[in-house]
């Protein structure tokens, strides 16, 4: 954690203290995607691209879709995974409460010529907060909603090619329940909140794993599984999204007291093991055990 390019506080993590039996894994999203793609595959399931539910009704046996090039499906139960303007959840008629940032955070992928490759930080500068995130090679992940992220690297380095740059705007938000009958919401259909943490796929990755278990009792006869879904996912989603929401509002806030607070407790706390340890837990999603009941 640095302060205007000058270091303020060092994580520097003990992996085996913290229980987990490897170092935190950087992957960019789209290989996590094939990943799992590939794990589908050989369970025999095959992705459709393109293809979207248009509309839902469930009855006392199942539920029904029609799909987006005119055909229809049919299952026991869904898992609507279908993101932030989740169409499921709409058709529920779920509320989504919570709030809205307008600042607009830029990414960028670009090529970097002298920082350290092993190591990413946060650089706390008066118009906000500098992520970067080492990727792959010498490609480095920017993250700010400061004015431009280049302009706010260090002088000794080389900037080579930008590789790919976007903008999204942060929201804080728990769908006000997670199932409605034999539908359960799940990824960001069900959550959404800051980047910081990287939070938001694992979240979802972990109320899949869940959905699957209350789902396999369901279908053997266990009524209330459904609901037991719903229960556990949003005690968690909504513990996640608001301590997401806490720290984000911490490194986001520019008052002159909030960067005295900063300057003073960031050093302080992060030669603290139990603080290095929770902080680092909350990363690796550590923080809460996996229930299925
Ligand atoms: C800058 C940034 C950095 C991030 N970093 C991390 C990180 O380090 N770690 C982490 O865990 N998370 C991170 N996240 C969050 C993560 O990207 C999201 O939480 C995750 O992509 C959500 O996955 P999802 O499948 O629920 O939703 P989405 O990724 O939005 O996918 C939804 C899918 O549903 C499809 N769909 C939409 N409508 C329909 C429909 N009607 N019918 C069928 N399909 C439909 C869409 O086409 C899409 O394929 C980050 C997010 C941002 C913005």
């Amino acid at each position: 954690m640095n302060r205007r390019g000058r270091p303020l506080a060092t994580l520097a993590p003990d992996w085996a203290r913290l229980g987990a039996d490897r170092p935190m894994t950087i992957l960019p999203q789209a290989r996590t995607e094939a990943l799992l793609a590939e794990a589908l595959a050989t369970l025999g399931v095959a992705v459709e691209r393109g293809l979207g539910v248009a509309t839902i009704e469930q009855d006392a046996v199942g539920v029904a879709a029609t799909l987006t090039d005119g055909g229809t499906a049919r299952t026991p139960v869904l898992f609507a995974a279908d993101g932030a303007h989740s169409t499921v959840r709409k058709a529920l008629g779920l509320d989504f409460p919570g709030d809205a940032w307008p600042e607009p955070w830029r990414l960028m992928d670009v090529d970097l010529e002298g920082p350290p490759t092993d190591e990413g930080w946060v650089d706390l500068r008066p118009d906000g907060p500098l992520i970067c995130l080492p990727f792959s090679g010498r490609t480095f992940r920017l993250i700010t909603f400061g004015a431009d992220p280049l302009s706010a690297l260090s002088a000794d380095w080389r900037v080579g090619e930008v590789r790919w740059s976007s903008e999204f705007r942060v929201s804080h938000r728990v769908a006000e329940r997670l199932n409605v009958g034999r539908i359960c919401l799940g990824g960001d259909a069900a959550h959404i909140h800051s980047p910081m943490g990287a939070r938001g796929m694992n979240l979802g990755i972990e109320d899949a794993f869940v959905f699957a278990a209350c789902a396999a009792d369901f279908l053997k006869g266990e009524p209330a599984r459904l609901d037991d879904y719903g229960r556990l996912r949003h005690a968690v989603d909504a513990k996640v999204v608001n301590g997401v929401r806490s720290v984000t509002s911490m490194i986001r806030a520019s008052s002159p007291a909030a960067d005295l607070a900063r300057r003073l407790l960031l050093p302080v706390a992060a030669r603290l093991p139990f603080v290095i340890d929770r902080a680092l837990r909350v990363g690796m999603g550590l923080d809460h055990p996996v229930r299925v009941r």
